[in-house]
């Protein structure tokens, strides 16, 4: 999509530091890094938010879970805890318009979230 960051990040056209690809999810380092371990896993079909997540998406959706899965093990994160948070319009922060989520890790992470 045009003028869609992520859609650059994915294209290439914005450099990014990849931490994993496949023909549908690309994940990558967060540039402002909110805690040690701190990865953007995002489709890479232009879905703007969970908002815009269909029933035709579920494959898609649970391949996204498996990645999160996947790189939550190889990045270290998994057996001390980690987490993951998908903001969703502008109260709840999000401010690019391409489904992401945000996987936190490697430091005590507090509740409730600002
Ligand atoms: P949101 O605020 O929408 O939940 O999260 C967007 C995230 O994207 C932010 O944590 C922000 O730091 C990150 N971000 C924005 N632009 C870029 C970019 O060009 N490259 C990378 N790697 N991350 C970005």
């Amino acid at each position: 999509m045009q003028d869609c960051i992520f859609c650059k990040i994915i294209a290439g056209e914005i450099p990014s530091q990849k931490v994993y690809e496949d023909e549908q999810v690309l994940a990558f380092l967060d540039i402002d890094a909110k805690a040690p371990v701190h990865v953007l896993i995002i489709p890479k079909k232009h879905v703007g938010s969970v908002l815009e997540l269909g029933e035709e998406d579920g494959a898609l959706t649970a391949h996204i879970f498996a990645v999160v899965k996947k790189l939550a093990e190889e990045l270290g994160v998994a057996k001390d805890g980690f987490r993951l948070v998908t903001n969703t319009g502008l109260a709840a922060g999000q401010t690019v318009p391409h489904l992401h989520f945000h996987l936190l890790g490697g430091r005590e992470l507090g509740w409730p979230p600002g």
